[in-house]
């Protein structure tokens, strides 16, 4: 059996649980690689049973390896059930933050069905085993890293006044698939002119003008795993302020990816930037955190944040996108995707971040 689900059984048996439920797609087919859409694990100290129903049954087998296929369609919970009475499980581990409400109170049927059986709610669990990366997740990541910087050097060819917002979310979206990615890792944001001061903006039918600022947020999947890239240009020669506010929040990314290091708390690094853009007198302008994990979900842990208490560890792969938005004026991000290794900070993506005046 892999290596993640030997950790996962050994997380279960430091908190005392006979078997886990696994529920949530991203963490499903990180245990178990099946990437169909309709699954349930139970993993238990000597069974890995995967729950499909039979338009899966083909694509289970060949995924994923080590785990026992059972069919199971819509009655999941009386089949499942049979497995937990046959296991004698007492204490079933479940996914407090994914699963509704209506699911846990289907699963209670357990609690008749076997005898001495308990729902235990837990938290974060394949969460936090999925914050330190192994060397496939690394290779994915970087590939979707590579996909997004070529597709920023395709948009400058062609961005100019005149298209709209939704013009170029559309390109850069059509470009990223182009390049092999199976999708965006999000809805991609182009803010332009007052609208960049708007930290998710997504993209609109404002046309853009010659003097915006055009903040382009976006990333792609590769394999299941993303990347995250901002970048801020400008069409036609910038203003001073405009050039001013770049700079601050070029400088203030360049700093923490500098300081990002291992073994040094989520919000020291936050501090990195965020102290050096307080003091250009920027304090309430950048009202989001420094960053986050990225992996099989866009927005994982490690949070990088103000108060922020994770540890960062090699392996970690985290975005570094500091921003300062200043309302009725504009605003500018700049993102880049961070690999942790034991000594510094390896920054995966490429894109150009000096200011582009096109
Ligand atoms: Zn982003
Ligand atoms: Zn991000």
């Amino acid at each position: 059996m892999n290596h993640r689900v030997a950790a996962l059984r050994e997380r279960m048996s430091q908190a005392g649980l006979d078997a886990m439920l696994i529920a949530k797609p991203e963490n499903r087919r990180y245990l178990s690689g099946f990437t169909g859409t309709s699954a349930n694990l139970i993993l238990t100290e000597d069974q890995a049973l995967l729950f499909t129903d039979f338009r899966y049954l083909e694509q289970a087998s060949s995924q994923c390896t080590g785990w026992t296929i059972v069919e199971s369609g819509s009655s999941f919970v009386e089949t499942a059930g049979d497995a937990l009475a046959k296991q004698s499980v007492r204490s079933l581990g479940f996914e407090s933050f994914d699963l509704s409400f209506a699911s846990v109170e289907s699963f209670r049927t357990w609690e008749h069905m076997v005898e001495g059986l308990r729902l235990v709610p837990t938290a974060k669990f394949v969460e936090s085993l999925r914050m330190v990366k192994d060397v496939d997740e690394i290779e994915c990541i970087k590939k979707a890293a590579f996909i997004a910087d070529d597709t920023f050097a395709y948009i400058l060819t062609v961005l100019r006044p005149g298209m709209t917002e939704k013009d170029v979310a559309l390109e850069l979206e059509y470009q990223m698939r182009l390049r092999g990615a199976s999708g965006s890792s999000f809805t991609t944001i182009v803010a332009s002119g007052r609208r960049s001061a708007l930290p998710h903006g997504v993209a609109s039918n404002k046309v853009l003008e010659s003097g915006d600022f055009v903040t382009m947020d976006f990333g792609a999947v590769y394999e299941g795993y993303v990347s995250d890239v901002t970048r801020t240009v400008c069409l036609g020669q910038p203003s001073t302020e405009q050039r001013e506010l770049y700079n601050i929040v070029l400088e203030a990314q360049e700093r923490a990816l500098d300081a990002a290091a291992p073994h040094m708390l989520a919000s020291e690094l936050d501090a990195a930037a965020r102290n050096f853009i307080d003091a250009k007198g920027y304090k309430d302008a950048f009202g989001h955190g420094l960053g986050h994990g990225i992996g099989l979900e866009i927005h994982e842990d490690p949070r990088i944040r103000l108060g922020g208490e994770d540890m960062l560890l090699p392996g970690m792969t985290i975005t570094i996108e500091p921003g300062i938005y200043v309302p009725q004026f504009g605003g500018v991000r700049i993102e880049d995707d961070v690999l942790l290794t034991e000594q510094r900070a390896s920054v995966l993506t490429s894109a150009p971040k000096n200011l582009i005046c096109l």
